[in-house]
């Protein structure tokens, strides 16, 4: 099977389009670095499409489009298609958290007169990626009383950023003898927050200062961070990489590019023949336990009020679902030149040659895969043909090498059919991944194709 890439079969125009396409992208993926600014600025983009909240709704017809929010974090829109809801619906569904170090419950102390925090990090970091590097501080504070404070740090050109120091190579002997597990250990992720003591006083004087300015900053004790959501990301916007400029660099892009171009095919898609379903949720990269991830029955929720406004019966939810299709819309890998042996060259997707469709995620015996049927993906792949879609099969990694679970078990597992098909990226999980302009386009069109296909 011989795949060309979308810059040589595509036109003048196409590439056009592909440029401008990512233009909004890497706008977007700028300004959204956590999960409750993604879910904001994705309603806020909604506006444009007149979508209401689902419970303003007290009927539901042809052409409604709608979405209920789940404790700011997960995001579900929906769009009435021609179709009775018996029929099915179409589901996508993406999760927008991101690899990024979290503070600890107890994060401030000082040592060396230098005032520190200490971090989890969230999900699977090469820990020394994230060392050195700017970083921005993005905060929701909750008081006692229930009110809320968002924080952000970092971004603005005269904002100051954060950081993690490293040793330096002349003392560095040891640390080259270690592994990587263990040269790099997670109590050692702490951030330099400031480094001016605060005169007269005896004790912690450093901390005493920086305590001292958030709260005339940010209006924030040392006591509220433990109702707090810190999350420190790398700073700075997303950028153009190459020399063409047919790449993009920067944080986020897993699982935000699935997130972003399922929303822009969502929202471009209208007079569906099947009702459609937009889903972001939250906490992939930790395993998908909380009430905001995947696992929660949020979405079951959803589709029973959507039965019921539409003038279903809640034993419809059975049919209903039986007869869906969905999408699990998320990141897979491209065969890396400078480390070609983790792959196997006939089953690993490439660069900028498209949208790429996973029919196995997990590694070893195929562990954790949701071994979508061959009926399925004889649907998908006709549709995406169907389309003029530029889209590739992909696999992660050798056999033995590997692997990564995604979100497809969480909605297989209401019996619809499943498959996992996302953007492919390079550098995956570190503070700046790389992706083709001609894979975010790619994504975005087999969403569409999803969305519109007639059946
Ligand atoms: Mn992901
Ligand atoms: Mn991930």
């Amino acid at each position: 099977m011989k795949r060309k890439s979308g810059w040589e079969i595509w036109d003048k125009k196409t590439q056009k389009r592909v440029f401008d396409f990512c233009e909004g992208y890497k706008d977007f993926l700028s300004k959204n670095k956590t999960e409750r600014l993604f879910v904001a600025g994705a309603l806020d983009k909604g506006k444009n499409h007149t979508i209401k909240p689902l419970d303003t709704c007290k009927k539901l017809k042809q052409g409604d489009i709608f979405y209920k929010v789940n404790k700011e974090k997960v995001l579900v829109m929906g769009r009435m298609g021609a179709k009775p809801l018996k029929d099915g619906c179409k589901f996508i569904v993406s999760h927008v958290d991101s690899p990024r170090l979290d503070l600890k419950t107890n994060p401030i102390y000082e040592d060396e007169d230098i005032c520190l925090l200490k971090t989890y990090y969230y999900g699977g970091i090469k820990k020394y990626q994230w060392l050195t590097i700017p970083l921005a501080m993005y905060g929701t504070v909750v008081f006692k009383n229930g009110q809320k404070r968002e924080i952000v740090i970092g971004e603005k050109e005269t904002d100051p950023v954060f950081c993690i120091t490293d040793l330096l190579p002349h003392l560095g002997k040891d640390q080259a003898k270690k592994t990587i597990e263990d040269g790099f250990p997670g109590e050692n992720l702490n951030i330099i927050i400031g480094s001016i003591p605060l005169k007269g006083k005896e004790k912690e004087k450093t901390k005493e200062n920086i305590l001292k300015i958030l709260e005339e900053t940010c209006g924030i004790k040392e006591d509220d961070f433990i109702s707090s959501e810190f999350q420190f990301v790398p700073a700075g916007k997303i950028r153009d990489a190459g020399i063409d400029k047919s790449m993009v660099l920067g944080y986020g892009q897993d699982d935000r590019v699935c997130a972003y171009t399922s929303m822009m095919a969502f929202f471009d898609t209208d007079k569906t023949p099947y009702t459609t379903f937009c889903v972001m949720v939250d906490q992939e990269e930790i395993g998908s336990r909380g009430a905001t991830s995947a696992q929660s029955e949020f979405l079951k929720y959803v589709l029973e009020e959507v039965i019921e406004k539409a003038g279903g019966k809640p034993s419809d939810f059975r049919t209903v679902i039986q007869n869906s299709k969905a999408i699990s819309a998320d990141v897979d890998t491209v065969i890396d030149p400078n480390y070609k042996e983790v792959s196997d060259p006939r089953n690993t997707a490439k660069l900028g040659h498209g949208v790429v469709l996973t029919r196995i995620t997990g590694g070893r015996g195929k562990g954790h895969s949701i071994e979508p049927s061959a009926e399925y993906i004889a649907y998908i792949r006709d549709i995406f043909d169907r389309d003029g879609v530029l889209w590739q099969p992909g696999e992660i990694g050798k056999i033995e090498q590997g692997g990564g679970g995604t979100i497809a078990t969480y909605i297989a597992r209401y019996n619809i059919d499943t498959i996992d098909c996302g953007t492919g990226v390079l550098s995956m999980h570190a503070p700046y991944e790389l992706i083709s302009k001609a894979d975010v386009y790619s994504t975005y069109l087999a969403y569409k194709s999803f969305y519109s296909a007639k059946k």
